[in-house]
């Protein structure tokens, strides 16, 4: 029988009823150590006093208005996204696939206000993620989501993550932008090195190309600056932001230069939700945090101990785990057996991760996760793997 909420996740038989930090709690008392943050989306873990203070204000004085009036939190959140970054000017919508959507919208229509409205297609990479509309699918173009969804979407061509020489090769008179994050999350944590960026900078400069970040899953702090893009020295024209923005509340943001960002003139693009009141006060709270003295210092802090403790497993387990990758506190575990495996053993040692491309787990706890929180985080993945290690590989593991 057809279950009434339509069946697109295979979900884990778990429900959650509430949450402190990182850690989520059901309904008869049992406690998860999450690790996932609902898809590296809970930047701030559950419950933070400060976000949901903001919340409860905002909605008990007004949640949404639309944009045709003045939204003063929308106001100040993007003043805040254009001093902290390269952008000039902000959009505000509801998701990652939203965002990216306008994004490319705003590409083209750049390339169309130079008097180059051929130049109409992305040069998107093989393992992205950028969503689920229809032409996000295309941009995507991993053909297990795109499969029964009728023909692709135009205007997207493919060419391998990280190589610069097939990057070059692809662009055509029909060019018009480069759309990559600079850390592919459900690709498999698959980090696009600085030399690989400021190659697509180049690229772009050199054939008259607007650069697109997808930083959906990389930015709002993950990697220990605000945007992942701050730590290869160049960068983009335009950036999507959601999913962490702001803690959990749905929104996403388009970020963009000026000379991409003057081109969306009033009535060119719209959202109804987009930036509302409710939503720009979860973001500014988040912010409050996240550019907080020291607190970005303490997310790489807590990626490196994270990052050191998944190599010290990686050594000991070399029959469940093959190696480490990542950024910050955005890492993942190559598994040396199924993932969906490593990942259902970590729910036994009621420790919630994510699994991803390439037989990646996810390994993306909130941004305020402690240091006590790390170590038994680490304790319970040890735990998992020892559920799955073959005896062999245990007798010879050094601990
Ligand atoms: C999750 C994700 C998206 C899609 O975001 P939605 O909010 O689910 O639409 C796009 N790009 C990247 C890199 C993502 O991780």
């Amino acid at each position: 029988m057809m279950p009434p909420l339509m069946p697109t996740y295979a979900r884990a038989d778990l429900a959650f009823d509430h949450g402190e930090g990182a850690w989520l709690v059901t309904a008869d008392g049992r406690r998860f150590l999450d690790f996932g943050a609902g898809i590296a989306t809970n930047s701030l873990g559950h419950a933070h006093p400060h976000l949901v203070a903001a919340i409860a204000e905002q909605a008990a004085r007004v949640m949404h208005v639309s944009n045709l009036y003045r939204v003063e939190g929308a106001e100040r959140l993007a003043q805040r996204l254009v001093d902290a970054t390269f952008a000039d000017s902000v959009f505000f919508c509801n998701s990652g696939a939203e965002a990216n959507e306008g994004m490319v919208k705003m590409v083209r229509r750049a390339m169309a206000a130079r008097g180059q409205p051929e130049r109409t297609r992305m040069i998107c990479f093989s393992g992205a993620f950028h969503g689920r509309t229809l032409a996000m699918l295309s941009a995507t173009g991993n053909p297990k989501y795109l499969d029964g969804f009728g023909p692709a979407v135009d205007g997207f061509d493919h060419v391998p993550f990280g190589n610069l020489n097939s990057l070059r090769d692809a662009i055509t008179p029909q060019t018009a932008g480069i759309l990559v994050e600079p850390i592919q999350g459900e690709g498999g944590v698959r980090v696009g090195s600085p030399e690989f960026l400021r190659g697509l900078r180049a690229a772009c400069d050199e054939w008259g190309l607007l650069l697109a970040f997808d930083e959906v899953q990389c930015g709002m702090g993950r990697t220990g600056t605000l945007f992942a893009y701050q730590q290869s020295g160049i960068g983009p024209d335009v950036l999507s932001s959601a999913k962490g923005i702001a803690g959990g509340f749905p929104m996403g943001a388009i970020l963009a230069r000026e000379e991409v960002a003057r081109h969306l003139t009033p009535g060119s693009h719209g959202t109804t939700f987009g930036g509302n009141p409710l939503a720009c006060a979860a973001a500014n709270a988040v912010l409050d945090v996240l550019l907080a003295p020291g607190f970005l210092g303490t997310v790489a802090e807590r990626g490196r101990q994270l990052e050191a403790g998944l190599r010290r497993l990686v050594r000991d387990m070399p029959g469940v785990f093959s190696g480490v990758r990542g950024v910050g506190l955005m890492l993942g575990l190559q598994c040396a057996v199924p993932n969906t495996e490593v990942q259902a053993a970590c729910l036994a040692s009621s420790l919630l991760t994510v699994a991803a491309g390439e037989n990646v787990l996810r390994v993306v706890p909130p941004l305020v996760v402690g240091a006590g929180d790390i170590e038994e985080g680490l304790n319970r993945l040890r735990l998992a793997a020892q559920r799955l290690a073959p005896v062999g590989v245990l007798e010879g593991a050094a601990r």
